[in-house]
């Protein structure tokens, strides 16, 4: 979209020139090593399907009704629901990658204490531990998982028609504009990822980029890929807003050696002179919910955005529903950054509280795009 896109993104601050500019330049090169680090590759998710919509699909009451949907199956065995009565030194990955095994370790390290769940504005069901997993996402990137037909379109339909006010149809308030503007850009984020890495030949498993799919999911339409620009500066300016927290942070998952690199490079990228230069202020938060009724607007859009991450259980394919989850976290935690935080103590001791799944995950998030 970079050739078609010109000037400011809407409801942003920065304009599509300066963000490829400093995605190219500083964030990306960063993030892919960041993303690589053990403190942000695993991530600590219930993957049972408790989905509290729709309880006569059979699919979600099936616990492993992914193997099914999803063409490839790239879980390893250690991590499935059904094999969790064994012992630690049992569990090996089924590609037989020692780092893919499930390493209980990290609960008294980097995730120590994470079972607060205080983030209004998603739905939190993470609080037994022994139902949680580990994954490696470097092992599970998001990608084509030949999901779709009624269960992926009713998933995105809920998210649109029952959490979502239609727009533009419909005259919106700015609030409700930009949580319809994230889900969007979302959802533009995972279409682009399936087009990037997808199953071109299935006999002879050659993965590769659709350029179709690219362009009529995503390209075709300037407002998806504004979307994705707005998203992603949305969860940049929560970033930079948490800076002087992050910075500080124990990054401890029991190797000093890669800790001490995860908390330089996140130091790398929240002081980049570039990006304090180029791109100040990403978002404004602080023009919004100034109206009279901005409190219950706040309540009524953190309803909806509830919903949209309780949704997220129903997705019926175990891959998309890891990344699903992960990234609506990731969009939580920084909605909750901007907008449930009024001061810069009070932020510093709330993210303290370490909701289960919030702290890394804006990173993960936005590490993708
Ligand atoms: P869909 O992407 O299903 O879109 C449905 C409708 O939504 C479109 O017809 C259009 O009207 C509207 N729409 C589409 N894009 C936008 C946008 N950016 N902004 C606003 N409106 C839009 N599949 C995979 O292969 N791998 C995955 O990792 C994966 N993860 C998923 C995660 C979630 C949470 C969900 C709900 C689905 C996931 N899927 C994944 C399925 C994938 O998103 C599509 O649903 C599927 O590929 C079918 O695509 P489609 O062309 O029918 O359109």
């Amino acid at each position: 979209g970079k050739h078609r896109h010109k000037g400011t993104v809407e409801d942003s601050c920065c304009d599509y020139e300066t963000v490829d500019h400093l995605n190219g330049e500083v964030l990306h090169p960063i993030l892919q090593q960041l993303v690589k680090t053990p403190f942000c590759r695993y991530y600590k998710v219930k993957l049972w399907c408790d989905c509290p919509f729709w309880p006569e699909d059979n699919m979600c009451r099936l616990r492993d009704c992914s193997v099914c949907e999803c063409p490839e199956s790239e879980f390893p065995d250690s991590f499935k629901p059904f094999q969790r009565t064994l012992s630690s030194d049992d569990l090996k990955c089924r590609e037989g990658k020692p780092q893919a095994a499930v390493d209980r370790t990290l609960d008294s390290k980097a995730f120590r204490g994470w079972t607060e769940t205080d983030n209004p504005w998603t739905y939190d069901d993470e609080t037994d531990n022994s139902e949680m997993t580990y994954v490696n996402l470097q092992l599970n990137p998001e990608r084509y998982t030949g999901y779709n037909g009624t269960s992926a379109r009713r998933i995105w339909d809920a998210v649109y028609s029952e959490n979502c006010p239609k727009y533009p149809a419909e005259e919106l308030c700015q609030e409700e504009k930009i949580l319809y503007k994230l889900i969007s850009g979302l959802h533009s984020s995972i279409s682009v990822h399936i087009a990037s890495d997808y199953l071109i030949d299935e006999a002879t498993n050659l993965w590769g980029h659709n350029l179709e799919i690219m362009y009529y999911r995503v390209l075709q339409y300037p407002n998806r890929v504004e979307n994705l620009y707005f998203t992603f500066l949305f969860v940049l300016r929560a970033v930079t807003k948490t800076a002087d927290y992050l910075e500080q942070a124990e990054y401890d998952t029991g190797n000093p050696t890669e800790d001490i690199k995860t908390q330089s490079l996140m130091k790398q990228l929240l002081y980049d002179p570039k990006l304090q230069a180029a791109c100040p202020l990403p978002f404004d938060e602080a023009k919004l919910w100034k109206g009279r009724r901005g409190p219950e607007l706040k309540q009524k859009i953190q309803a909806h955005f509830k919903n949209i991450s309780a949704v997220m259980d129903c997705v019926g394919c175990e891959k998309c529903r890891l990344w699903g989850k992960l990234q609506v976290s990731g969009l939580g935690t920084a909605l909750k950054i901007l907008f449930s935080v009024n001061d810069e103590e009070n932020l510093v001791q709330i993210i303290r509280m370490r909701n289960s799944t919030a702290k890394n995950h804006t990173f993960l998030f936005w590490g993708k795009n």
